[in-house]
């Protein structure tokens, strides 16, 4: 037992200084994005407390650097900046924005690189995975700055002869937002590109783990010549967070509020974005089904399976939470699936072999662990990993479990990270009744070759998204949101833009 912990501390230890020799090297490509101060009215800003806190690399706990610890007095400057700002924002038009959006999209996509560094030395994931990030993130502003171009009013036929209705559509104003640290980029980009859009002005809080990511992006959209205080980045630690979003949800010069985050924490922002009847979008944590019947391929189920369950080392809100296979192909696919599983490679983004980052810190470990624990002691059996990974901090073994029920901790709640808990059940109803038997409902997925199946399936799962034989199912085309507790609203699509914008009917009397 000491011998493995000897070594595990070794592991440990050797990749804190390679990671620490690679971190430097990276330091010279993302210098420039490495900034100490937050964004606000188009300027570089420290906390007016002077407050920092630092920002660590999950691979290895080392401090990348430190940036401001901000407080609600920032905060009531960043609103006020955007509130001004946004009285000129609004009357730019469509195609100045539009043209705006696609420098700094082309800007992004010019520093793909360099931004996936960033965002894998302050998350985790593989550089992989972050380039993809950096051109899905950056796809939103390239989306809606051609549908910043077609938010069309409408005529209605009036009730009377001497009236003419016309409907136009209508900026809402200052849209705050505040993201996760599961998508540093792309979950900045899917709201702010939509925003600006419609002509709103932004105060953004990002993540206290991934703070750069935002940042990098305020610099990229200022040398695009986005105007002063249109975006506005405030940076703050967990400790004040709860104040900073209180006042975001509170002030009256802030039209609409934007968050992806937990559950717990968009219930809290609900309640208080009630005193000023704020427009509201909340991007819910998830409990997906991914169900694979009888008829389906195997083979592409496993590739789906593997594919939604183990991104970002399982911390999306669309990964398969709860694995579900009928009776008749059970055995042939946990045998593939757990082969497909044990490929997995674990270790820092920045090795080019690593398929499997760290999870985002100790926290997120034991969550897992307690998952895993919870099911063992119910009966489930573990098929693969189910223990930390030797490198040690937040690494985890990614992990497949059989024999699981709907009433373990597995199934009743959002895992986040790469654990596949497999349940076996024998008919379609079933499958549908442990998949809807919960209060959320964000993505589901389902593996079938039986076309009768896949529309009954496809219309009785409870949820926002459906993957119909594929694992991934996010684009910047395609609406992305939830039902019941997985929140209000739709990001990304044609549908995204309408969540900052105001109907106003203007009815043409006497005439
Ligand atoms: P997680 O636990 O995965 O970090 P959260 O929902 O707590 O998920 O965090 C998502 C975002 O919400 C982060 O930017 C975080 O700082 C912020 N946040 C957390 N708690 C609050 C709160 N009480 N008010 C406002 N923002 C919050």
């Amino acid at each position: 037992m000491a011998a493995i912990r000897r070594s595990t501390a070794l592991a440990h230890q050797l990749l804190v200084q390679s990671s620490r020799k690679i971190l430097r090297s990276q330091k010279c490509c993302y210098g420039n994005f490495l900034p100490d101060k937050a964004y606000i009215g188009g300027a570089w800003v420290p906390a007016s407390s002077g407050a920092t806190f630092p920002v660590l690399n999950p691979a290895n706990g080392i401090e990348i650097g430190i940036v401001p610890d901000m407080e609600t007095s920032d905060v009531q400057t960043a609103i006020t900046k955007a509130h001004t700002a946004f009285k000129t924002w609004k009357k730019t038009t469509a195609k100045e924005r539009h043209d705006l959006l696609l420098k700094w999209y082309k800007l992004i996509m010019d520093n793909q690189e360099e931004l996936a560094k960033l965002l894998t030395a302050e998350m985790g994931k593989p550089l992989v995975e972050a380039m993809g990030e950096i051109a899905y993130g950056a796809s939103f502003l390239q989306w809606f700055a051609e549908e910043a171009k077609r938010c069309y009013g409408d005529v209605i036929p009036a009730p009377t002869g001497n009236k003419r209705l016309v409907v136009i559509k209508q900026p809402v104003g200052v849209a705050a937002m505040i993201t996760p640290w599961n998508f540093p980029s792309a979950m900045i980009t899917r709201k702010v590109g939509a925003a600006l859009a419609a002509g709103c002005t932004t105060v953004v809080k990002p993540a206290e783990d991934t703070p750069y990511s935002a940042l990098a992006l305020c610099e990229l959209a200022d040398r695009a010549g986005i105007p002063a205080g249109v975006i506005n980045v405030v940076t703050c630690s967990r400790k004040n967070a709860s104040a900073v979003g209180k006042l975001l949800c509170q002030d009256p010069l802030i039209s609409k509020l934007s968050f992806t985050g937990s559950t717990t924490t968009g219930k809290i922002l609900l309640e208080q974005s009630a005193g000023t009847v704020k427009r509201v979008s909340m991007e819910l944590g998830g409990n997906a089904a991914f169900i694979v019947f009888d008829s389906a391929n195997v083979d592409l189920a496993v590739q789906g399976a593997m594919a939604s369950k183990f991104r970002a080392s399982g911390q999306t809100c669309v990964c398969a939470n709860r694995l579900l296979v009928q009776s008749g192909i059970h055995d042939e696919f946990v045998d593939k699936f757990s082969k497909a599983v044990r490929k997995l490679v674990v270790g820092d983004g920045f090795d080019s072999d690593t398929t499997q980052g760290p999870l985002i810190n100790v926290r997120a470990v034991e969550k897992v662990e307690s998952h895993i624990d919870d099911a063992v002691s119910m009966g489930a059996k573990v098929v693969c990993g189910g223990q930390r990974h030797q490198l040690g901090g937040s690494f985890f073994q990614p992990t497949v479990m059989t024999g699981v029920s709907e009433d373990m901790l597995a199934c009743r709640e959002e895992t986040f990270g790469p654990l596949a808990p497999v349940v076996k059940f024998d008919t379609e109803e079933e499958a549908l009744a442990i998949a809807n038997g919960t209060r959320v409902g964000l993505a589901g997925y389902f593996f079938s070759n039986d076309i009768s199946q896949i529309w009954r399936v496809a219309e009785e799962l409870e949820v926002g998204m459906v993957g119909i034989n594929d694992g991934l199912i996010s684009s910047e085309v395609a609406p992305f949101g939830g039902v019941k507790e997985s929140g209000l609203g739709r990001e990304g699509s044609r549908y995204g833009i309408d969540e900052y914008l105001n109907l106003k009917n203007l009815c043409f009397g006497n005439l």
